[in-house]
């Protein structure tokens, strides 16, 4: 298949032939003509398959063909939870629409809201927004949605789940009735889909992966280790492998201070990204990890969905994370668009009911490695039982807004450890099917609107 049998115009076509890409990935396949043909969709896909052309190529199409945004108005709104993966995806927006008459803005917290306010007088044809800052923005007046055709809920799950649903509920009833609901997202829990049903109008459901597989490019291993001993095991990984480029998850925010910390003192370039740094010390640690000056960043949950840092070659996951669904996301950051990866967790023995959660969701058991000289003193116990788990009838949110603005997450609240929804269930499974490859783009070339 190509994508010139997909139903989008030549400004399209050339955009993506621009990118490199030849063939449309198998969630491009099958989501663009449904969005095209206005309807509501569900779509499931691993993550790094190429969803966000598979929404926003159809999205620019659709928007092509309809009247000019008018001042202070947005025709279609790209709702993302993280700042990092607003911006992200409003480059996508900026690179796939480049030959079109269209106007795209980002929007999120930690920065200057004067200066979004300013841009949206305009009007914009595509906003791209974390909840926080857009609410803040239409409190002050900054747009409306009288024009407003298409919504579009980017890393879906989260959107829904506990931290972010008060807001997305708030920023729903302000919506035009009339319009295309779209949600995207690599998993999708029993509770969260039941949820997403009563958004969407007929929705078409399209998967093309096993619900919360992980990517069969991604190797996959633990090292059983104590938990006092992670930080010497993760430095001589780093050292004996020669790793280059390798981005680190850690629960809490002040555990990726205290591990950058502790990397650097032994000449291990490092930066921490979380929710207590300022934007731009966020923007920034990025950037210097993408480009290479950096060679470690340890993040907490917040750089786990949706970022795509060009072939990164290797993540870890310091601690394992508590709610299953996030180790999906969190080793999804490697092995994209084709290209392979690697993913290791270190273990405590505290971590193993987990570890039993990441199995049964993602359906096998992860390989166990020990490493000389880190062995641990207590041992990480035996797992066995890979059969998925029931799912649970969903619980009325809780949260306030407030420890959300901005795109951060519940589990980034001042205690640290409190995971967004510890009671949520997953219905997981099935094994991993073979990620189809699909050809690597060239380097993005985002010209602004
Ligand atoms: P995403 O899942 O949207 O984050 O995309 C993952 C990566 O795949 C990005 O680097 C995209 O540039 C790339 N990509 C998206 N669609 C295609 C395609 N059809 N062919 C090759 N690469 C693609």
């Amino acid at each position: 298949m190509s994508f010139d049998s997909l139903g989008l115009s030549k400004p399209l076509l050339d955009a993506v032939a621009a990118q490199g890409y030849d063939t449309p990935s198998p969630i491009q396949a099958k989501a663009i003509p449904v969005i095209l043909e206005g309807k509501d969709i569900m779509a499931a896909a691993q993550t790094g398959t190429g969803k966000t052309a598979g929404f926003t190529l159809p999205l620019l199409e659709l928007l092509s063909k309809g009247p000019k945004v008018r001042a202070n108005q947005v025709r279609a709104l790209v709702l993302t939870p993280t700042r990092e993966l607003a911006a992200q995806v409003g480059e996508s927006v900026s690179t796939y629409g480049k030959n079109m008459d269209l106007s795209s803005t980002v929007v999120f917290g930690g920065v200057k809201i004067n200066p979004q306010m300013q841009k949206l007088r305009r009007g914009a044809d595509v906003l791209v927004a974390t909840p926080g800052r857009l609410l803040d923005l239409y409190q002050q007046n900054a747009f409306r949605f009288q024009q407003l055709e298409v919504i579009i809920f980017d890393e879906a799950d989260r959107m829904l789940d506990m931290g972010f649903i008060h807001d997305i509920r708030k920023i729903l009833a302000l919506l035009p009735k009339q319009r295309q609901t779209l949600m995207f997202s690599a998993t999708f829990s029993e509770e969260i889909r039941t949820l997403a049903k009563s958004l969407v109008k007929d929705p078409v459901e399209v998967s093309v992966t096993p619900p919360n597989a992980t990517a069969k490019t991604v190797k996959q291993w633990i090292v059983p280790v104590d938990k006092s001993k992670k930080s010497g095991l993760l430095t001589q990984l780093i050292k004996d492998n020669d790793w280059q480029q390798v981005l680190v998850f850690s629960r809490t925010k002040h555990g990726a201070n205290r591990l950058a910390k502790h990397l650097e003192q032994r000449k291990i370039s490092a930066a921490a990204i979380h929710g207590n740094k300022s934007q731009g010390a966020r923007t920034r640690a990025l950037a210097e990890f993408k480009s290479g000056d950096v060679r470690v960043l340890v993040a907490t949950d917040i750089a786990a969905r949706g970022l795509d840092i060009d072939q990164l070659p290797q993540v870890v996951n310091f601690d394992l994370p508590n709610v299953a669904e996030d180790y999906v996301h969190r080793i999804g950051r490697t092995g994209r668009a084709g290209s392979t990866g690697q993913a290791v967790s270190l273990v405590c023995a505290d971590e193993v009911g987990d570890l039993i959660g990441i199995e049964r969701l993602t359906g096998q058991l992860l390989e166990r490695k020990e490493v000389a000289g880190f062995e641990p003193s207590t041992q990480l116990p035996v797992t066995r039982d890979t059969r998925p788990l029931k799912a649970k009838k969903p619980k009325k949110p809780k949260s306030p807004r407030s420890e959300h603005k901005d795109g951060q997450r519940s589990s980034e609240n001042a205690r640290g450890n409190k995971p967004v929804g510890k009671n949520r269930r997953h219905t997981g499974g099935g094994t991993n099917k073979t990620s189809r490859r699909f050809s690597k783009p060239k380097a993005a070339n985002s010209g602004n609107k």
